[in-house]
């Protein structure tokens, strides 16, 4: 070998080396990049809660900033059974039916709003004890045995029929079965398709929602055109704008 080639063998060596060097450097460089992302990612993990918060906010610009907890948004139903819980009511104009008496005035008024638009509406069943309740359910509980059913079919057969106790929206004194004078049939309701209509469009500027509306079946169970329940106007106005029944609507909070 002569000295230029080993020359040139030295600088190769060097330059290689210097290469290697550089690479270790730059993947060096890339693992505290990595690092760094690592640390964003970690950022980002503290604070998830508030993102999504603000998508809720950004899908409901609107969210009425309401106390969820209060009275008139309590939410019965047979994933929510509300025990004995007992409102203080109050008659109904001359009938015999009951009403919480926060939100009478409410329903006197929608009532009266009806009997403007020319419609004849009174309250067919408004609120029912959880005594009452349980009676019912009971006696329905009764028949299926006396009709053979085991006692566990039975309970069953009968919360198709009627509520179990504590599951009964009437139990809440904050919803309301209306009838119109020609609507009521031994058969049970046919709602004059006149009335449901304007139901429908006005009940909210009253405070109130259709409960149980025929679009919700999945959620709520049941489709009773003539149930109207008590929310107040703001939770109202947002559950019809955005079409949510109530149990979509307490979800958001
Ligand atoms: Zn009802």
């Amino acid at each position: 070998m002569t000295d230029g080639q080993r020359q040139f063998f030295q600088i190769s060596a060097l330059i290689l080396s210097l290469i290697v060097l550089l690479l270790l450097v730059f993947s060096r460089a890339s693992e505290v990049g990595d690092g760094i992302t690592k640390t964003d990612t970690d950022v980002d993990l503290v604070f998830p809660p508030q993102v999504k918060n603000n998508v809720v906010r950004q899908i409901y610009d609107d969210l009425p900033n309401i106390d969820i907890t209060s009275w008139e948004y309590i939410l019965c139903n047979p994933a929510h059974n509300i025990g004995q819980y007992t409102p203080e009511v109050v008659q109904v104009e001359s009938g015999n039916s009951y009403f919480d008496t926060r939100a009478v005035d409410a329903l006197i008024d929608l009532l009266n709003g009806a009997r403007t638009a020319g419609f004849y509406p009174r309250v067919y069943v408004g609120y029912r004890s959880y005594v009452n309740q349980a009676s019912q359910y009971q006696s329905q509980v009764n028949k299926f045995v006396n009709d053979g059913y085991s006692r566990l079919d039975a309970e069953k057969a009968a919360a198709e029929i009627s509520a179990a106790p504590g599951t009964s929206e009437h139990q809440t004194g904050l919803g309301a079965d209306l009838v119109d004078r020609y609507t009521e049939t031994l058969s049970g309701f046919t709602l004059d398709p006149n009335f449901e209509a304007w139901l429908n469009d006005h009940c909210v500027e009253y405070g109130f929602i259709m409960r149980y509306p025929e679009n919700k079946i999945s959620i709520t169970g049941r489709y009773e055109p003539w149930h109207v329940r008590y929310v107040g106007q703001i939770a109202a106005n947002f559950m019809k704008m955005h079409d949510l029944c109530l149990e979509e609507f307490v979800m958001l909070y």
